[in-house]
């Protein structure tokens, strides 16, 4: 080699580059070609310094992007020419702080197939230890305390690891070289049994397991919160644990040993099964099949089921286990998120343009919060439903974690309008000086604009079960049209009452007779909704119908699915949101042949679509006789064809191209799917979810994407 010829470059490589095996990987690299210098994590990412022949040098930069670790993902690498130094090695450095920057966290990572190899031999010094992972597996966004992602800011600081693990941590040449959590049943954390705290270590996972076999609900804490646990095929367990957990009828997931005990409960399509496998390791709605040996308790009503596989070494020591996690779907072959949490968190959404240092709180129901700055949106994981002190103490932990390790400091907060959400009242408490509202049918199709990047207007058709609007009625079934600048709206739902607020929310037959009066249909005892309702509770609800006393105005369109659930037998009350237009949809008929039709009303404001000749034919229908199945079908086709006849009086109006469907009522791929199709068929370019759910799981992004502007 000529000294001549001899450079050094300063590299600076963003993205998800910490935590996933970057620096060995640069290490085997650059000592492969020759390379002298040093690579090392700060908070912005990797810094690395290379020394050596110029070639070279392009070829370790070339190779770098080539062959980066199975889980990184690069951004950018900014090079700059340094004066050579004459170092004689290269070497993995120290990490540094620096307060201004973000880096991206890695979220946590399935357990890798080396590692499960390990865990089952019996020779391995990792034989049977649920926390065994390498630079290729393991927890990280979970663990990380503060960035740079380095054992002494993680969680596992208090374990020192013994002579063997550091031995594999320093040796480059070594699986574990550099993986932040490493440890073995000698020096890491290890699991016990409550009940039995004298039970030897080794006899925990066949203590637990028996447990599990013969009926009994475990609590397992493990990664990111603790899980419910209990054989899936025994009806008497899955009664205790609904018992337990007062879940009465909301589904349970199942997690299957692997790809092939879930092909025994689902006939899986492709892209299911790939979702199954994907390092998300997420929840997948699958239809059950007929062979399945499931109790019918996991989800009642239900014909789908939420299977998922293992992902941490402990699940794959106890298996058929329920737990909470991240729950995805198909629709039109693509993933649609349900929960966006574990495997997912907190990576970010890209934003098509640039914002301030923001935090948007979200909803109410399935919470998450958004921290973003600049292009980078961080989604945090599922908080859960904001209705008691200890989702709200979650969510003020959360919101901690995650300022702190992005060192992002909010200039300004977004709440939703409504005034009772929790999470509208934290952000009053906290930082009543920075915030901002948006309102909650604009956060959705804000979102749902954001995560597909687009820049243009949209016509927005934003369904859901309840949402403040700005006129203080409940609204649910919006149509605005706008960009990220600003949304207005230009159709609704028509209106229905909502008689004795949450009452109408929980028993579904009352937004049956609210919307059978609305639509001037006589409450005829032969209908399943009329029947159900006790006849003093008739004469209440009609004279609040006739008084407006206690009863609110609404447009939500998730009301409307429970009236016509109720209005055809499906479900006259329920336990968990969305129960009713989940059963309705899981019972449809597919290609039932459309023959009811939304009225479509131009008014001064608005267009409105009136739901009254729908309400009318399902109630003849269905006192004539009509399937259930029939019906649901022709309702779900009748809605999208009322969302595509729409778009198209607005495109005429206002020449805009694009549709966006977004709220939880696009949760029913049944809908979801025949509004596409029939929206793309009409021209129409089409933006749905794939990044954050439909449902109020999304509306932080909304919130953050829309701030400042309307
Ligand atoms: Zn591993
Ligand atoms: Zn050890
Ligand atoms: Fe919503």
């Amino acid at each position: 080699m000529n000294e001549q010829t001899m450079i050094r470059q300063r590299l600076r490589v963003t993205g998800v580059v910490q935590g996933v095996g970057f620096r060995p990987t640069v290490y085997q690299l650059a000592t492969g070609l020759e390379l002298t210098g040093f690579v090392g994590n700060d908070s912005a990412g990797v810094f690395i310094e290379i020394e050596g022949n110029p070639q070279s040098i392009d070829e370790f930069v070339l190779r770098l992007q080539a062959d980066q670790p199975p889980l990184a993902h690069i951004d950018t690498i900014e090079r700059t020419e340094i004066p050579p130094t004459g170092d004689t090695e290269f070497s993995i450095v120290a990490s540094l702080r620096n307060d201004d920057a973000t880096t991206l966290v890695s979220p946590d990572l399935e357990v890798c197939a080396d590692c499960l190899i390990e865990m089952n031999d019996p020779d391995d010094r990792r034989y049977r230890y649920p926390f065994i992972n390498c630079t290729n597996c393991g927890p990280r966004f979970t663990i990380t305390r503060e960035m740079p992602y380095d054992r002494p800011l993680t969680t596992m600081a208090s374990f020192v690891m013994c002579d063997r693990c550091q031995a594999e941590y320093d040796d480059p040449a070594n699986r574990r070289f550099h993986a932040q959590p490493n440890a073995c049943a000698e020096c890491g954390p290890h699991v016990w049994l409550e009940q039995d705290a004298a039970l030897p270590v080794d006899d925990v996972i066949t203590a637990t397991r028996e447990r599990i076999r013969v009926g009994e609900v475990i609590a397992i804490k493990g990664i990111g919160g603790f899980h419910l646990a209990c054989d899936a095929r025994n009806a008497t367990a899955v009664a205790t644990l609904r018992e337990r957990k007062h879940r009465t009828a909301k589904p349970f997931a199942v997690m299957a040993a692997d790809l092939e005990s879930a092909e025994a409960v689902s006939d899986l399509a492709d892209a299911e099964r790939a979702l199954l496998l994907s390092p998300q390791r997420p929840i997948v709605l699958v239809e059950e099949s007929a062979q399945s040996d499931l109790d019918p308790g996991i989800a009642p009503g239900n014909s789908r089921i939420g299977v998922m596989l293992p992902y941490t070494p402990l699940h794959h020591l106890l298996i058929h286990v329920h737990c909470d996690d991240s729950v995805v779907r198909t629709a039109a072959g693509e993933e649609l998120p349900i929960r966006r949490s574990r495997g997912f968190a907190p990576f970010p959404v890209r934003l098509a343009r640039a914002v301030p240092p923001t935090l948007a709180v979200g909803g109410e129901l399935k919470a998450t919060f958004c921290l973003a700055e600049g292009t980078n949106a961080f989604m945090s994981q599922h908080i859960g439903d904001m209705e008691n002190i200890e989702t709200l103490d979650a969510f003020t932990a959360a919101v901690e974690h995650m300022t702190g390790l992005f060192r992002i400091q909010p200039d300004r907060i977004i709440a939703d309008m409504h005034p009772r959400y929790l999470s509208t009242r934290w952000a009053q408490d906290h930082h009543e000086d920075k915030l901002l509202y948006v309102q909650h049918h604009h956060a959705h199709i804000g979102s749902v604009i954001a995560e597909n990047q687009h820049t243009g207007p949209a016509i927005g058709f934003s369904f859901d079960g309840t949402g403040y609007g700005t006129d203080g009625t409940i609204w649910g079934g919006e149509v605005l049209i706008g960009d990220l600048d600003g949304l207005s709206r230009v159709g609704h739902l028509g209106v229905a009452q909502l008689v004795g607020g949450d009452a109408a929310v929980k028993r579904p037959y009352r937004m049956a007779l609210s919307h059978l009066w609305a639509a001037g249909v006589d409450w005829d005892p032969e209908l399943p909704a009329v029947a159900a309702t006790p006849d003093v509770e008739q004469r209440i609800i009609r004279q609040q119908l006739e008084t407006g006393l206690n009863s609110i105005e609404t447009t939500s369109m998730g009301r409307l699915f429970d009236a016509v659930a109720s209005l055809a037998g499906v479900r006259h009350e329920i336990s968990y949101e969305g129960q009713a237009a989940i059963e309705l949809e899981a019972l449809g008929t597919p290609d039932a042949a459309g023959s009811y039709e939304f009225g479509l009303l131009e008014t001064d404001e608005a267009l409105v679509f009136d739901p009254g000749p729908v309400i009318a034919a399902i109630a003849a229908d269905v006192v004539a006789g009509v399937p259930v199945g029939i019906v649901s079908g022709r309702f779900h086709q009748a809605l999208a064809d009322a969302v595509v006849a729409a778009a198209q009086q607005i495109q005429q109006r206002y020449h805009i191209d694009t549709a966006a469907l977004s709220g939880g009522v696009f949760q029913n791929v049944t809908l979801l799917e025949a509004a596409q199709k029939g929206l793309q068929e009409s021209g129409f370019a089409v933006l749905t979810h794939r990044l954050v759910p439909p449902n109020d799981g999304g509306l932080a992004l909304g919130q953050v994407a829309l701030a400042g502007r309307r």
